[in-house]
């Protein structure tokens, strides 16, 4: 079949390049005048966002991410409450788009290319346009637009993303920036500390260049603060010139009060190592939470595909598990079935269950630490995974 894919991150990427591997025509096309960068930082590297690059383009694990083995809780005075043994893989967006990114032909990833439209999804083929006055038509439409897609905004109009009532503050400093006590606390773990209506993650990711090594990595953290609509929020997400944002504050956007006010919360609150992390941090950056349950994924020849489609908060680690699943559920499904609706049906279908269990899953997680304040240190239902805790 010619498909076309929309959105070129990590989800419309591995369903690019898994699509073209099952010897199909395919383009992604990507809004985005340049190659995509530096977008999410640190991510916690599940198997299924790896899968192709270590399945279908033998690359080794240990290239593209580190592996840590200890889940730590710290005390406010950064003491450890609590240990245990448990390991994951930590990896960046950046370092997992580049490598997806180099599997992929040139003139098969189309970049200044932004959907604005497409025609009948029911017809026999799908023609989509671009806001460069541009065509493509295909035999189905893979919708991978992420969080403010435009195809499910169209195709389920309502469907829209739900503020979760609190944002995730980012950033990451270089190791060597670091004390060697801060160093020695957070080292071959994921740190947590957990605190009222709060609770903040640290854990390292690789280089800017994807590097590895000890010596070379970053350390990254993820702080959930509450932010109430109706003028915190808002304020929040005013930009450094004046600019309402809505989903997210790139890196030197944020205002340079709500930095200082950070800072200085960090430096009252939170155990001094992962303080010194955060006052070290140059430009955090600030992620809004969603969530958004949704009931279809398949609409005639097109269907929606990761943050895309069902959209989960981030505490499970398994947002871009979700969107490569999801690419390979659709690849198997096309392979299995000779008839595209039917396949679309069957990819719909176990593709919704994996996002509503995972929307229920994060939703719980989120209300229990920023909310209810039910956050128990060592509760195996925190453990990161797409499908479960722990897988
Ligand atoms: C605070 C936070 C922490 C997170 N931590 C993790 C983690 O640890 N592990 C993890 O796996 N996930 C994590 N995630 C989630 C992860 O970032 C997303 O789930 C993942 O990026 C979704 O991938 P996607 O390809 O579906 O969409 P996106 O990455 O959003 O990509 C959508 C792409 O579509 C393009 N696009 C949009 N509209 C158009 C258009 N009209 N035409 C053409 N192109 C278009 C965009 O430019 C973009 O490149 C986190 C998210 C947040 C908010």
């Amino acid at each position: 079949m010619k498909i076309s894919v929309v959105g070129g991150s990590i989800g419309g990427l591995t369903a690019g390049l898994l699509l073209r591997d099952a010897g199909h025509d395919v383009r992604v096309f990507e809004r985005s005048p340049s190659e995509l960068a530096q977008r999410g930082a640190g991510i916690g590297l599940l198997p299924e966002t790896s899968r192709y690059l270590t399945e279908c383009a033998g690359v080794d694990i240990d290239d593209i991410s580190i592996a840590t083995s200890h889940i730590r809780y710290l005390s406010q005075d950064n003491s450890i409450l609590r240990e245990e043994n448990h390991n994951y893989r930590f990896s960046s967006w950046n370092t997992i788009y580049r490598q997806l990114l180099s599997c992929m032909k040139p003139n098969d990833y189309v970049l200044d290319h932004e959907m604005t439209g497409w025609s009948d999804v029911d017809a026999t083929e799908v023609t989509i346009a671009f806001s460069n006055g541009k065509t493509q038509t295909s035999d189905l439409v893979v919708f991978a637009d992420g969080v403010n897609s435009l195809a499910r905004a169209t195709l389920l109009p309502g469907a829209t993303p739900r503020y979760a009532g609190y944002v995730a503050w980012r950033g990451m400093v270089h190791e060597t920036e670091l004390s060697t006590d801060t160093l020695t606390l957070l080292d071959d773990a994921i740190t947590y500390f957990v605190y009222p209506n709060s609770h903040i993650l640290v854990y390292p990711i690789p280089g800017l260049e994807g590097e590895t090594a000890p010596g070379q990595r970053l350390f990254n953290f993820v702080w959930y603060r509450n932010y109430s609509t109706g003028g915190p929020l808002e304020d929040l997400l005013t930009d450094i010139s004046g600019v309402q944002r809505e989903i997210s504050l790139p890196p030197g956007a944020v205002a340079p009060h709500h930095v200082a006010e950070m800072q200085t919360h960090a430096k009252a609150h939170l155990p001094a190592a992962i303080a010194e992390l955060i006052v070290k941090t140059q430009q955090p950056f600030i992620q809004v939470v969603f969530d958004l349950t949704i009931d279809r994924m398949a609409f005639g020849r097109t269907c929606l595909l990761g943050d895309a489609a069902n959209l989960g908060r981030p505490h499970a680690a398994a947002g871009t598990a979700k969107a490569a699943d999801d690419a390979w559920a659709l690849t198997d499904a096309l392979a299995r079935n000779d008839d595209l609706l039917t396949a679309l049906c069957e990819y719909e279908k176990s593709q919704l269950a994996v996002g509503h269990q995972l929307i229920e899953r994060t939703e719980l997680i989120g209300r229990r630490s920023q909310f209810e304040n039910s956050w128990v240190p060592g509760d195996p239902d925190l453990i990161f995974g797409l499908k479960a805790p722990g897988t």
